[in-house]
């Protein structure tokens, strides 16, 4: 006998397709939740016979898949949009710098709510943002999204002086607990290691409060990093001179990269997050799969900073978790994870090929996989959380990975733990005219 459900709580989820990732597309399928979580998939005929009287949301032509994992993001930096053009790594964070000067503390709440608006219209369900204040807590709540809320480190202290800047960021972080709502969890990201000394980076690892949290970073991005953690020289060098700031510096043998570096300082835990990972000698993919450093892979990012391609084939290789990130509106990202995988695409072609079936992965379940959420969400089998995207696509369907991809198809409703908070394009928890009306407000104010 069927154990009794609120009716609210149980819905028949039917369209044309259904991917859910873990397996073969389902041509007419049906899913259904049941209490926030996936409780049966398969042919429509299947699932209707077997769920007589449970209410069913009929989405047609439409393409049901996955909710999208965006392995790494800023929710902060939303309003920066086309404000940076391409340009070096140093360049770029020297042009960032004096936008970031500008913006008021409520800016960045401001940011957040559009950053998370704009998450949600473009179908993802999961992301990790990082941050140096946080404010992503709240607009991950408002909006319903499930996620990580990584606050940033940054400083060069050492001695007491790091262990207290380091029970500072945990007291930081324990203040995000009450505010990103049941379906987030606040973490720590020691921000980069020419911003995050050894020091600092060890007190941090070293905190009760800290340890068994989500951790994240940006690791290997660019030869400009290479060069100021090693010699303190290079663009990057200059740039913190000029701001009268001291770089993070790493012990290492002469033409060891930044993984290398910072593994061996033994200040890492199975289980961080690393952006970018571009710049790998031969052993740090190896190096990365031992220490369990997932890998959060931004190719629009990498190239908007000229920072060059990730070795994804190296990555794959290894055994490395990989999942894609949009990183930023700052550095040529905006949120939408299929635009993303289509970059990736392209920036290995030639390289590496990456089937349709490969790139949805890469922003599903390989996404969850590096952020730890494997078995919880990026695919659609029974047990699953029932977090799902609904895309409507603009001609007949031959392949609907292909269909998932395609820029012309659209995003029409998003479900997380069974809630919809996206109905045919309109959010239902949040005002989205009153969030971008307070976000072109902001924005007038920095450019
Ligand atoms: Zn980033």
């Amino acid at each position: 006998m069927r154990r009794s459900v609120d009716p609210g709580r149980e819905r028949v989820w039917r369209s044309a397709w259904i991917l859910t990732v873990a397996g073969e597309p389902l041509r007419d399928g049906a899913l259904v939740v049941r209490d926030g979580r996936v409780a049966q998939v398969g042919p429509a005929a299947a699932v209707l016979r077997d769920n007589p009287g449970v209410p069913v949301e009929d989405r047609g032509d439409e393409i049901i898949a996955p909710g999208f994992v965006d392995a790494h993001c800023h929710l902060e930096w939303s309003l920066l949009d086309g404000l940076l053009p391409p340009a070096g790594f140093a360049e770029w964070l020297g042009a960032l710098l004096p936008l970031r000067m500008r913006m008021l503390s409520g800016d960045y709440a401001t940011a957040a709510r559009l950053g998370a608006l704009r998450a949600l219209e473009a179908g993802t369900t999961t992301l990790a943002d990082s941050g140096p204040t946080g404010a992503g807590a709240a607009a991950l709540a408002e909006s319903g999204l499930r996620g990580l809320i990584h606050l940033e480190a940054f400083g060069r202290e050492t001695g007491a002086q790091a262990v207290a800047a380091a029970a500072r960021t945990a007291e930081g972080v324990a203040a995000l607990d009450a505010a990103v709502g049941p379906r987030g969890r606040a973490g720590v990201s020691p921000h980069a290691p020419y911003t995050v000394g050894p020091d600092l980076w060890a007190a941090l690892r070293a905190h009760p409060g800290l340890s068994g949290r989500p951790w994240a970073t940006h690791l290997a991005e660019s030869a400009d990093e290479e060069s100021v953690i090693a010699d303190g020289d290079g663009p990057l060098g200059a740039l913190f001179a000029g701001a009268g700031l001291t770089p993070g510096r790493w012990d290492g043998p002469a033409g060891a990269g930044p993984v290398a570096r910072v593994t061996a300082a033994g200040v890492t835990a199975a289980g961080l997050v690393a952006a970018h990972c571009v710049r790998l000698g031969d052993d740090d993919p190896a190096t990365l799969a031992r220490a369990g450093i997932g890998v959060a892979h931004c190719p629009r990012s990498n190239d908007h900073l000229r920072c060059g391609r990730a070795p994804l084939e190296a990555l794959r290789a290894a055994g490395v978790a990989v999942g894609l990130g949009t990183d930023s509106p700052a550095s040529g990202g905006d949120y939408d994870l299929r635009a993303e995988a289509r970059a990736c695409r392209d920036a290995h072609a030639g390289r590496l090929t990456l089937d349709d079936d490969a790139l949805l992965r890469l922003i599903t379940i390989d996404a969850a996989r590096v952020l730890g959420l494997h078995g919880e969400v990026g695919h659609l089998t029974t047990g699953a959380r029932a977090d799902l995207t609904a895309l409507l696509p603009a001609g007949r369907v031959t392949d609907p990975r292909a269909a998932v991809l395609d820029a012309a198809t659209t995003v029409r409703t998003v479900v997380v733990d069974g809630e919809v908070l996206l109905r045919d394009g309109a959010p239902t928890r949040v005002d989205a005219a009153d969030i971008r009306a307070r976000a072109a407000e902001a924005r007038g104010r920095l450019c």
